[in-house]
């Protein structure tokens, strides 16, 4: 008997099956839009379940301190509905986690989606039916649903990633991930804390806990380029330029290859001179966001040559930016070329290192060995802590696939079938 089968007598014996036109797994970003275009605009019957007691995805569960979009608040928004977008003020070119989240909440009460949403429910099962063409669905609350269609509105970052460290659950202090921040906040006055992670995440933690904590340890393996955030608030007079601009600003970003509001210099880096390419460098710089990242010449990340002198031209700049020669080298990267990995945005970072309650271990050097009882022991000591942070990013993409139970035709697991790896491929007669 295939599992389907057995779930659904299983059911039958136990359970009422709930029937709907589609179930969307999930409430951030793309499950509420989901909701909102099967619902509202194609007639279905459609049920949302999303883990989190509340909507709102990263921005429901992202809440460590300095957590903020690193987009442009008038792009990282929906462009479906006119006066959703009109009516909406942004504070900030890119707002915190507080105002990403109620951006959110305000979409699903404007769209009355709640109603459709259960909340603090994870999709633990889905099992495709050949005979009935349709999905049958559990959750971790007890319902079985079933489907035609099956939305996995998931999210790519949605599976906190903890790392395997030996002796984790020794550690007597307390211990936080980034993605799974407590919602009433944490007082880190006094404390010392051991921060481990320098992606994104870590390095805007790290900037708000250098000016919180009493001492502040950075574990990091491998050292960004980060580049200036550049945050200003909105005015009046900025949103209103925006608004009004809004069909032209969407209809760049639909054809921008990064999905961004950046454009590349038609131009390729050595038919500009040294004079040339050090204002274009630096106006990008002081405008900050990803400008010299995805708005520089064009063959930056076509060209090793190319790419070399912008990296050089980054590595200077967090050189002149940190006291320290030998910390300085330390958060300079050298094993890869600027842009190649996802380029952080900062506001201070760098300066932390100056200060005297802050130090930085290179991981590399220094391995992590173990997490004891009162800290980190690393191959050169014990440091003591008070608190652990880990910003240690996410099982990205596949993670929230792998922790469902989805099986297709066959019963055959999806975590089998791409365990080689993701992929979506129209099945041919011969597979
Ligand atoms: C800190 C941070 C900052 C970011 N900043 C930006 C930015 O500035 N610009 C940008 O473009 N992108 C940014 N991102 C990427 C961001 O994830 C996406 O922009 C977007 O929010 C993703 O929306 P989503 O709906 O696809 O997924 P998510 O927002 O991740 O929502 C997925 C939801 O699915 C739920 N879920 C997962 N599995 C289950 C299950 N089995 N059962 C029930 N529910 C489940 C999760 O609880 C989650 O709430 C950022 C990501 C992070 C982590």
């Amino acid at each position: 008997m295939s599992s389907t089968q057995q779930d659904r007598q299983q059911a039958s014996a136990e359970e009422r099956i709930e029937e709907f036109d589609a179930v969307i797994v999930g409430a951030g970003f793309a499950g509420l839009y989901a909701l909102h275009k099967l619902r509202d605009q194609m007639g279905l019957s459609a049920r949302v379940f999303e883990a989190g007691d509340g909507i709102g995805g990263t921005w429901y569960w992202n809440r460590y301190p300095g957590a903020r979009s690193d987009s442009s608040s008038w792009i990282y928004c929906y462009s479906f509905d006119d006066e959703l977008r009109q009516e909406w003020q942004w504070s900030e070119r890119y707002p915190q986690q507080e105002e990403m989240l109620g951006y959110l909440e305000h979409v699903a009460d404007r769209f009355d989606l709640n109603r459709d949403i259960q909340l603090g429910t994870r999709v633990i099962g889905a099992a495709y039916d050949e005979e009935t063409n349709r999905w049958e669905i559990r959750t971790d609350t007890g319902d079985f649903v079933s489907a035609r269609f099956l939305i996995a509105a998931l999210g790519a970052l949605s599976a906190a990633n903890v790392p395997d460290i030996t002796g984790m659950e020794s550690f007597a202090g307390e211990r936080y991930h980034t993605a799974e921040w407590p919602h009433e906040g944490v007082d880190f006055a006094g404390k010392r804390v051991g921060l481990i992670g320098t992606g994104a995440t870590g390095i805007q933690v790290a900037t708000e806990l250098a000016g919180q904590a009493d001492h502040l340890t950075v574990f990091q393996r491998t050292p960004n380029y980060a580049v200036p955030l550049g945050n200003y608030p909105l005015d009046a007079e900025s949103r209103r330029r925006y608004k009004e601009n809004y069909e032209e600003i969407w209809e760049s970003v639909r054809h921008n290859f990064s999905g961004h509001d950046y454009d590349p210099i038609e131009k390729e880096t050595h038919d500009a001179t040294p004079e040339e390419r050090e204002r274009v460098f630096q106006e990008r710089w002081d405008r900050g966001g990803f400008g010299l990242w995805l708005g520089n010449y064009d063959d930056i990340l076509e060209s090793g040559e190319a790419n070399e002198v912008v990296s050089e031209w980054v590595r200077q700049k967090i050189q002149g930016r940190v006291d320290d020669p030998q910390t300085a080298e330390k958060l300079t990267p050298r094993d890869h070329a600027f842009g190649t990995k996802r380029v952080p945005l900062e506001n201070g970072y760098y300066e932390i290192f100056n200060q005297d309650n802050v130090e930085l271990i290179d991981v590399q050097n220094a391995p992590i060995e173990e997490i004891t009882q009162t800290g980190v022991r690393t191959k050169d000591g014990e440091h003591e802590f008070d608190a652990l942070v880990f910003a240690t990013g996410f099982d990205a993409m596949t993670g929230p696939y792998n922790k469902i139970d989805i099986r297709g035709r066959d019963g055959q697991l999806l975590r089998d079938k791409w365990a080689e790896g993701p992929r979506a491929r129209a099945p041919t007669s011969a597979s």
